[in-house]
């Protein structure tokens, strides 16, 4: 069976392990011990190596991984710098098969918070489908613009929100909650907006994950897969003190005001 679970790194990382029996696959393992720690303890193999971007708190493992698992396949995103010699370069619309773990991953170019970014997307059969998406999409948040421009992050954030609703997504950051303030302060009014904000206030007392989030979940809170909506917009003119007339405009706008919330 197909098994995912958080490995906590640093402050706020989670590195994704998927596992299938003893198989494993990890996503941007920013740092090794951790992840070196569950595969012991649980007598895994490491299979494969996947990398959303090129940011250290994503990739700083990799070489210390390889060293104890050489057999392990490294994937990255072509247009960035590859984390390891051998690594596998990979581009929109390309498929890692990891047979192993009877998985298919389909590779979704997601540009925004860097050029490169990408996501993996799989649709299995007997699950929901899991998407692994980096620092572009954070349950009721996005990636800070360190490379891309806002239109670039918003039509990465589109194709993402195109996904079914049902989605699972898996992100790499446990920002959740203060997303959530910001949404709010947006959209106060938002009854599906107020639910959550309990549920995950108790989550995170209780010091559980608030991850995955769902596709239907984030289209219905996260004001960044709402820049359309005209209470949003309404917000960010507010904030802004000027009209906005096209919605890149009012995504910029929510981006520069999550900057310095
Ligand atoms: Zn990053
Ligand atoms: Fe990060």
């Amino acid at each position: 069976m197909l098994n995912v679970s958080p490995i906590p790194a640093f402050q706020d990382n989670y590195i994704w392990l998927i596992t299938n029996n003893n198989h494993a696959v990890v996503v941007d393992p920013g740092e090794a011990a951790p992840v070196e720690k569950i595969l012991a303890e649980r007598g895994l193999t490491l299979d494969a190596i996947l990398i959303t971007h090129h940011h250290w708190d994503h990739t700083g493992g990799v070489n210390a991984l390889l060293t104890s698992w050489p057999q392990a396949q490294v994937y990255a995103p072509a247009a960035e710098a590859m984390p390891a010699a051998g690594a596998i370069a990979l581009n929109d619309g390309d498929h890692v098969s990891l047979p192993a773990l009877e998985l298919e991953l389909k590779v979704i170019s997601v540009p925004g918070h860097t050029l490169g970014h990408i996501a993996y997307y799989a649709h299995q059969h007997s699950t929901p489908p899991l998407l692994f998406c980096g620092d572009t999409l954070f349950s009721g948040g996005c990636g800070r613009l360190f490379e891309g421009t806002p239109k670039q992050m918003h039509d990465s954030l589109q194709r993402l929100a195109g996904l079914p609703d049902d989605t699972r997504v898996y992100c790499t950051h446990e920002y959740t909650q203060a997303n959530l303030a910001f949404c709010h302060a947006v959209e106060p009014n938002n009854p599906e907006l107020k639910k959550y904000l309990q549920n995950v206030a108790k989550l995170r007392q209780q010091g559980v994950p608030t991850l995955p989030s769902t596709m239907a979940r984030e289209k219905a809170v996260n004001v960044f897969l709402r820049a359309h909506l005209a209470g949003v917009r309404a917000a960010a003119q507010a904030h802004q003190g000027a009209e906005l007339n096209e919605v890149i405009e009012v995504f910029a706008a929510l981006r520069r005001w999550k900057d310095d919330f």
